[in-house]
Order: C-alpha cells, then structure tokens, then sequence
C-alpha cells in the first residue's frame, strides 16, 4: 500500500513524498500529535512541493507581489488536491483518513468562546468599525472598541496552535530537516518548499529519517527577519522518532504576526522592507506583547486608516483556513526566512542582496501598496 501511495501522490504532481508511523510523533508539543484531528491515527504521508525560484526573486527583489501570492496559493491548493487524492485511495481500502488544510488551520477555532461569536459577525464589525465615519460615529466607535475589545476577542490565542505541523510531519517522514529558522529544508531545494499531510488509521511503514540537516548555520535567516522572531543564538530543541533537533529560540507568535500581517515592514533594518508600509515599533522584549498589541488594536480599529484595514483583514485570516480565504483580504508581505533559504550558501548571499538592494515599499492611495526603488 505504501507504494500506492507514492505513486499516486508523484502521478498527482507531487515533488516529494515520505512516509511515517504516528510513534516518531508521540510526545513532543501539541501540534505534533495526529490525533488531534484522527482519534485513532497510526500514521501520517506528508507531502512537498518546491515554490518556484525565480518568482521568488521578484517578490524579494519588490518587482512583482501578485506573481508569488498567486504562486503560493496555487501550490497550496495543489497540495491540498494531492492530499484529497491520497485521502480518497485509503478511504477504498477502508480507512479513516483526514488531508490536513495545508496553511492557517488553528486549534483556538474549536474553542467554546471562539465559535460563540459567529465569524460572519465578528468580519461584519469589524469591517464596519474600520470603515469611513464622520466624527460624531468615530467617538461612538471608539467607544465601543475601548468598552468591548479585549472581551469580544479574547478567544484569539495569539500562540497559535495548528491542528497538525506540517514541518513536523516532514521531518517525521524524512522529507526534511530543521534550519536553525525553524523552517525546515529539504537537500533539493533548502526551505522553498511547502508541505501538506494526510493523517489517517492504515498502518503503514515509516521512511528513514535524514540523518542531517541541511542548515549550515549561515544565520542569513536572522538578518531578514524586521522583528527579530529568532534569536541568533539561543537554541530551542525537538525530539521525534527519539532523533533530536535544534534551531533557534523563537519569540511569541505575535512578532511574526505583526510583520506578516502588514503591521511592520520595516523595525530593525533600515534601508529595505517587506512587503508592507507599515511602520509600528515593536517592543524590544515579549514581556507585555500581547497588551502592547491590545493597545494598539484600541488606538487604531476604529480609525479608517492602513492598520485598520490590517486588523479587519487579520480576522478573516484567523477564521479561515489557506485554501478557503477570501483572496482579496490576504496579503503575502514577508516569509523573508523562508525565501531566503535556498540550498547553496552562495544562493542565499544571492538572495540577501536582492532583498536589501530591492528598495522599500510605501503606501499608495485607497491602502495599496508601492515599491520604491532606490
Ligand atoms: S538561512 Fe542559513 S541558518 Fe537560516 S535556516 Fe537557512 S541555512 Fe540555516
Ligand atoms: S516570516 Fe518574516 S516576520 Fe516571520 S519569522 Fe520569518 S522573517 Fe520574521
């Protein structure tokens, strides 16, 4: 059956496919463990595809966004198609099985409080706090912004919790190995690759796990990052398959969150930017990110202004996962530690220049967005 497997995910347009027992996951952090989405799951099949390199360059370089937004979408469904491919052969030789959304699936949608507030609801107020008012509306709005919001979006855990990593299951199935990013790199293509997972009860054979990792250390991953989400020397570490890994100590989610979602293009480096104009300073430490971010969403969502429109924005990202999110409230602004990461040292450097050299990119009218080349 394993075979079978493989071949239909290589004849579906799979770049890599692997293989592994749910035992290699047993024991680590809650997003490792199948069972979460499968009571009852003996293994998982992970399975990768590369994103493509020389749209890759154009993003960083600010030449073209639309190009790998499009891309990265478009890789995503594949994913999620060949993994539905796998789902639907186990599912004729009778076993349960569940083809993982590849992106923005998070456990804190199953909470009580999360699911008491119906999505359309919260979209609908907060598209409406952030949208254009007269003054006398705006101070009724900030009102109700100062009175209600750490109480109607307190379901929203910001150390978010996938319902299944997609990294681990990789490196569980000998795809890929951790970079000291966090993200992990297969040999073929350093870390441009994206992954997707079927988890289902057939027992099945597990692959060999690669025995090293591809990372050489070049921290290249540290200088692109704006908020600085991982630390260049503080090592954080995983067991699976009773293999360990290291990479780096990552800070609280939101970091990464606040630069992702457009909150900041540029913090720590000057001179170049992600693909966002915004330009809030984060806090130095994670002590009080979480208030600082409470503060922030009550100074702004109920302005019409850029970082209103990004809240707005961030909570249909939060209620849907990759492949179902409405397009056009989605923007790709950084994935900077990703990106960068190709397989040679030299193609890294490569990458690193065309980002820092590319230019920043600066609001344009009705909240577009414009890269201005130095
Ligand atoms: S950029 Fe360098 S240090 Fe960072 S994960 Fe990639 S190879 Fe490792
Ligand atoms: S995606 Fe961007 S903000 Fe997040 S860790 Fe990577 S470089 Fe930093």
């Amino acid at each position: 059956m394993e075979n079978e497997i493989k071949r239909i995910a290589l004849a579906s347009g799979a770049a890599g496919v692997g293989i592994s027992s749910t035992d290699r996951l047993k024991g680590g952090v809650a997003s490792m463990d199948p069972s979460y989405l499968l009571p009852g799951a003996e293994s998982i099949v992970s399975v990768m595809l590369p994103l493509d390199g020389d749209i890759i360059r154009a993003y960083l370089g600010k030449k073209n966004h639309r190009a790998l937004q499009d891309h990265e979408t478009d890789v995503y469904v594949r994913l999620f198609n060949i993994c539905n491919e796998i789902k639907s052969f186990l599912a004729s030789r009778g076993f349960a099985s569940v083809a993982v959304q590849p992106n923005l699936d998070y456990r804190f949608k199953d909470g009580k409080k999360y699911r008491r507030v119906p999505f359309v609801w919260r979209q609908k107020m907060t598209d409406w706090l952030s949208s254009q008012s007269g003054p006398a509306v705006s101070v009724l709005k900030k009102l109700l912004v100062k009175l209600s919001y750490e109480k109607t979006a307190d379901y929203t855990d910001w150390n978010l919790v996938p319902s299944f990593s997609h990294r681990y299951g990789a490196v569980a199935a000998g795809l890929a190995g951790f970079g000291w990013s966090g993200n992990v790199m297969t040999s073929e293509y350093g870390a441009r690759v994206l992954f997707d997972t079927v988890i289902t009860r057939a027992s099945l054979s597990s692959d060999p796990m690669m025995e090293d990792t591809p990372c050489d250390g070049c921290r290249l991953c540290i200088k692109v990052c704006q908020v600085g989400m991982v630390h260049a020397k503080k090592e954080d570490h995983v067991t699976l398959g009773g293999k360990e890994f290291t990479h780096g100590k990552k800070g609280h989610n939101l970091r990464c969150i606040l630069c992702c979602a457009g909150f900041t293009g540029q913090d720590r480096y000057k001179g170049w930017s992600t693909w966002s104009p915004g330009r809030i300073t984060l806090p130095e430490t994670d002590e009080d990110i979480v208030g600082f971010w409470n503060r922030f969403v009550k100074d702004n969502l109920w302005k019409h202004n850029y970082y209103s429109r990004c809240i707005s924005d961030l909570v249909f990202h939060s209620d849907y996962g990759f492949v179902n999110k409405p397009y056009d409230r989605f923007r790709t602004t950084c994935g900077n530690c990703q990106f960068i990461c190709w397989e040679t040292r030299e193609l890294r450097m490569e990458n690193y220049r065309i980002l820092t050299e590319g230019g920043e990119v600066v609001e344009g009218p009705d909240f577009s967005f414009q890269p201005v080349h130095r």
